[in-house]
């Protein structure tokens, strides 16, 4: 998941980078006399001049009108305009004010897992403030690299100097902070674009942090962003689910099987609605709460369960699609432990019974057209 600016900058505080004099105000404080940022300003001793950045997950934020630097006096006005725009199509609710940092130079950093190495790697680059993939483009020569062994827990001194050769070493500590900031937060990506210098010192301008999935129970990080009531709903009942456009709902057991099914769909000409994966050995209370929750999307005209039974049993399948009881045409494919029990209960009740997977997608597509 990856964390709004303010969030990665707090991380940063506590493992001693230098960040900005700043205060983080939400759309829903501002009642339009702009006495919450005036106030903000003041209390934070922001200056004369600051910085209003909107708090949305898209990069490029600065060229897409996201980053706003004006007098402390416009703040009000200036961050009541943010909240009225999107950026690249997100809405505001969020912004960070903060003072204007007197830039002396700016640079690149960060930190990701390389995983075809299994090993962290820094990038570092004195072309600060542009997109990492311009300068690995227009100026590789730029672009310093170095693969940490994930067994160290801090970065050997000879890759330092390698880092920073070309660059004032007032920096160094920041690299060796960011490192920590990398593993404590089970990141994938930890990075600092730009990193500037100033006459009072070095600051992470920007902060971005990608915490790995998986780590979000031991970071202490709840996943209730931007999600949907379904995909709130979802995720309780434990399956992978994912919103997409189209009209055919999908739902499948393992994440290959299920992706299969979509890219068949799209193969066949049809769009599905969605991606869920019930995960393993569901039963037919999963089956039948997955099948519901599909049913339950807008604009979904038929729903194609591929299921494959291993652990996971046919005939509960079967059970939990009839208990589902939905009005849109159910279209199943059912192949392993116990198939022809779970055929049975389907072809009793009526539903369309296909032999493979390919009968099963053309027809969903056919009839969703
Ligand atoms: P991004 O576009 O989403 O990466 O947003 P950034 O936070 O990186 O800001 C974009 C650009 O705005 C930076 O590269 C800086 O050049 C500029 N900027 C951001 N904060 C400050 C600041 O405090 N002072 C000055 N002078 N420029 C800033
Ligand atoms: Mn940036």
């Amino acid at each position: 998941m990856k964390l709004l600016e303010y969030e990665a900058k707090d991380i940063f505080k506590k493992y001693g980078i230098p960040v900005a004099k700043g205060f983080v105000v939400k759309k829903t404080d501002c009642d339009g006399t702009g006495g919450k940022i005036n106030s903000g300003i003041k209390e934070c001793e922001l200056g004369d001049e600051v910085v209003i950045k909107a708090q949305v997950e898209v990069g490029g934020r600065g060229k897409a009108g996201g980053v706003v630097i004006c007098p402390a006096g416009d703040a009000p006005e200036k961050a009541a305009a943010m909240f009225a725009k999107d950026i690249k199509g997100v809405l505001v609710d969020t912004i960070l004010v903060e003072e204007k940092l007197p830039i002396t130079g700016e640079y690149y950093l960060s930190i990701a897992l390389d995983r075809s190495k299994k090993a962290p790697v820094i990038l570092f680059s004195a072309e600060g403030g542009v997109e990492i993939e311009e300068t690995a483009k227009n100026n590789p020569g730029a672009l310093h690299r170095v693969r940490v062994s994930p067994m160290l827990d801090d970065i050997p001194d000879f890759m330092m100097r390698e880092l920073v050769r070309d660059a004032p070493k007032e920096l160094a500590p920041v690299i060796k902070s960011l490192y920590r900031v990398f593993c404590k937060s089970d990141a994938i990506l930890a990075e600092i674009n730009p990193l500037v210098t100033t006459e009072k010192g070095v600051y992470a301008a920007d902060a971005k942090i990608i915490v790995d999935d998986n780590a979000l129970g031991r970071q202490g990080i709840t996943l209730n962003r931007d999600l949907t009531e379904r995909e709130r709903l979802a995720e309780d009942l434990g399956f992978s689910y994912v919103e997409l456009e189209g009209n055919i709902g999908v739902i499948g057991n393992g994440a290959g099987l299920t992706m299969s099914t979509l890219d068949m769909i799209e193969y066949f000409g049809g769009k599905a609605a969605n991606f869920l994966d019930v995960g393993g050995g569901a039963d037919r209370k999963r089956v039948c709460s997955a099948v519901k929750l599909v049913s339950g999307m807008d604009g979904v005209k038929v729903i194609v369960v591929n299921l494959l039974g291993g652990i996971t049993r046919c005939d509960e399948v079967a059970a939990g699609i009839v208990e589902a009881g939905v009005s849109q045409q159910v279209v199943v494919r059912l192949a392993g432990t116990n198939e022809a029990e779970g055929k049975r209960i389907l072809s009793e009740k009526g539903y369309r019974m296909l032999g493979s997977m390919e009968e099963v997608v053309k027809f969903a597509v056919e009839e969703a057209d």
